[in-house]
């Protein structure tokens, strides 16, 4: 979905409130409060009034939508220039494209991002599958002293697991350490051990993992790619969300860098999906 379709199938409020109410109740009205289905609709106004708990509410109630004082066509665009835009955009961006403020624009990225969390989804990692870990800068919070250098830099790791041709998964490691002990813990959550291969490079911090499932290191001191012994699939993620991080969100802060990464998996982890807009509606419906 491009925005001149956007603008085709959507072209006023009224299009996409109908739009959210099909995704959201199949035309069912439910009361978000109460469950209740006795409803009387006020249409002028696209509320509902529940006869049972006798509280009004609109489609929107409880999803990233709720209480927005934009036209929902706007939020439409947003989010079908955030699925397109392969290395993100900025709020600086987002404010331009779709005439609102920087801070609206901003908000309405990070709600986005928010739908487009996976991280409830337990699915585990199975075949080929390469693990690597990375570093993104960080810059201190206003008020926190000058930049230091080196060690003291807010560097934030970020380890991330994906399966060749499949999905990734990739988090902030919050307390910073990447010790043998948290990295084995990461490996059993996300990966089916006894079905996959893990190739990691000579990072001492991997060397336990061998003790539970099958793992190659890959030798990176060699120019060449030997088989299946490489790390090249979460390289590509990583330079793609480098370019995104420094190119369009030069402030990404320790608090925010996890919605940014959950960004950049959704769009990897989606990159086939043909109705992708509609899955990340749904997902902003919470349904
Ligand atoms: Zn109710």
């Amino acid at each position: 979905m491009n925005i001149v379709e956007i603008y085709k199938l959507f072209p006023t409020h009224n299009h996409c409130i109908d739009h959210l109410e099909k995704i959201r109740w199949e035309n069912k009205p439910t009361c978000p409060y109460c469950q209740s289905q006795s409803i009387t609709p006020r249409p002028k106004e696209k509320r509902y009034q529940c006869n049972s708990c006798n509280t009004s509410f609109r489609v929107t109630v409880g999803t990233i939508f709720h209480q927005t004082h934009l036209p929902l066509q706007k939020w439409f665009l947003a989010i079908c220039l955030v699925l397109n835009a392969k290395k993100g955009v900025s709020a600086r961006q987002l404010s331009r494209d779709l005439k609102v403020n920087k801070d609206t624009a901003w908000r309405m990225g990070m709600k986005i991002r928010q739908a487009m969390s996976e991280r409830e989804q337990k699915e585990l990692l199975t075949g080929l599958v390469e693990m690597d870990e990375t570093y993104i800068g960080g810059k201190p919070r206003k008020g926190s002293g000058p930049h230091k250098r080196g060690r003291g830099t807010q560097k934030i790791p970020v380890v991330g697991m994906v399966e060749r041709e499949g999905s990734i998964k990739a988090e902030v490691v919050k307390n910073r350490k990447l010790d043998s002990k948290s990295l084995s813990s990461l490996v059993r959550r996300n990966i089916d051990t006894k079905n996959a291969t893990l190739f990691t490079d000579e990072f001492k911090g991997y060397l336990g993992i061998k003790k539970f499932m099958l793992h190659q290191v890959v030798d990176h001191t060699v120019w060449y790619v030997s088989g299946d012994a490489h790390t090249n699939t979460i390289e590509s993620f990583w330079a793609l969300l480098k370019r995104g991080i420094v190119g369009q969100y030069h402030k990404v802060s320790l608090r925010h860098l996890a919605r940014y990464i959950d960004e950049f998996s959704y769009r990897w982890n989606h990159r086939k999906d043909e109705n992708l807009f509609g899955l990340t509606l749904q997902k902003s419906l919470g349904v």
